[in-house]
């Protein structure tokens, strides 16, 4: 009997990137892999797509060395830049790409030795306002970075669109773009624009790099799609198992808080997944599990390490049976919906005790 198990299709990774590869095809592909490839394994994932893409992109250091670690030769871009001017040596011997977001970083390379220059894409604020040089900032970065013999030439220009999965919102959205554009104008270096809604909605956001991330898991960037709708197949299904099968009354009150209460006799089952292995505790009661083909409802509080659902009176089912929470058959946005959190979230919080499984 599987405890918990997310089981990682490979084969649909790599048809999603051909897909990708469908909606862009003038532009490289920039593989987002960071918070452990979005919880589906970094290492398994970068060696399945290494001779599908064309680079590699996290959030941190330790990320990107955990790649090459693994082997994984292709450029590896820092989204956000370095933090530490020991960093910097680091990121000139191991060819990483950085983003510069800040005139902070600038002084750290001017006052930090490198054994040789540095790959540098100025990061630009379009409208998010998290990252990136403002306005009145970007023609002195700009200039700083292409006077600097501690970069390679010609330098890139990322950034990053805070509205592409809101098609409500076109108009800030295009703002955003045409800013970038204009910014882009004084660059001769890369351009690297779309995320996975920027890639799919916007044609615009295809530029020479596009860097896609929920989309190459098979899992939809928008609030009313899945990935299945948007021609993706989900790459990870997390399912464990029926660890015991019990009758209960009408009338009984079921798990932590006695949230849920029986409204008629019925048999309950047991599934061995809980919030410590990263099934969210914030499911309401009648969230979808896949049990033998049918969706049997949550009942009661999610535990740490196990959770209730209502098999019905006249169930079948058996301890051992699989129980699958959310991938094949169970879209991970339906779950998220029903708790109030992006799919993002869910895959990123898989625990390190579930066991990772390639699908044979
Ligand atoms: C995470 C991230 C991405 C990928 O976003 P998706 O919506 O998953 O495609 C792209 N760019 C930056 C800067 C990011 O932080």
């Amino acid at each position: 009997m599987k405890s918990v198990t997310a089981v990682i299709n490979t084969q649909a990774l790599i048809s999603n990137i051909e897909k990708i590869k469908s909606w862009a095809p003038q532009s490289k592909i920039v593989a987002v892999v960071k918070a452990n490839a979005y919880g589906h394994g970094v290492i398994t994932v970068a060696q399945t797509l290494d001779p599908k893409v064309d680079a590699f992109a996290v959030a941190r250091l330790p990320e990107a060395l955990e790649l090459r670690a693994a082997g994984i030769q292709k450029p590896v871009i820092l989204l956000e830049g370095f933090l530490n001017d020991e960093d910097l040596p680091i990121i000139a011997e191991q060819g990483f790409y950085t983003a510069i977001h800040d005139e902070a970083q600038l002084d750290a390379l001017e006052r930090t030795q490198v054994p040789q220059p540095i790959h540098a894409w100025l990061k630009i604020d379009i409208g998010m306002h998290r990252l990136g040089a403002s306005r009145d900032e970007v023609a002195r970065m700009k200039e700083r970075l292409e006077h600097s013999a501690k970069v390679v030439q010609p330098i890139g220009l990322i950034s990053h669109l805070s509205v592409a999965d809101c098609p409500e919102q076109s108009d800030y959205n295009e703002e955003q773009i045409n800013y970038f554009f204009e910014v882009a104008q004084g660059f001769s270096g890369d351009l690297c624009l779309g995320n996975s809604a920027g890639i799919i909605s916007w044609p615009k956001a295809r530029t020479t790099y596009v860097r896609p991330g929920i989309i190459m898991y098979g899992i939809s960037p928008y609030a009313d799609k899945t990935g299945t709708d948007l021609g993706l197949t989900p790459v990870m299904t997390l399912k464990s198992s029926l660890i015991a099968i019990r009758k209960i009354k009408k009338g009984e009150r079921v798990g932590y808080g006695a949230t849920w209460t029986a409204p008629h006799d019925t048999i309950l089952g047991i599934v061995g997944a809980g919030y410590g292995d990263g099934y969210p505790r914030t499911v309401p009661n009648d969230t979808p599990v896949l049990i033998n083909g049918r969706m049997a409802p949550t009942a009661g509080r999610v535990c740490m390490d196990m959770l209730f659902v209502d098999l019905g009176p006249d169930a079948q089912d058996h301890i051992g049976d699989e129980a699958i929470l959310w991938g094949e058959g169970l879209p991970v946005e339906r779950i998220a919906a029903a708790c109030g959190t992006i799919p993002y979230e869910l895959v990123c919080r898989i625990m390190p005790r579930v066991n990772m499984e390639l699908k044979a």
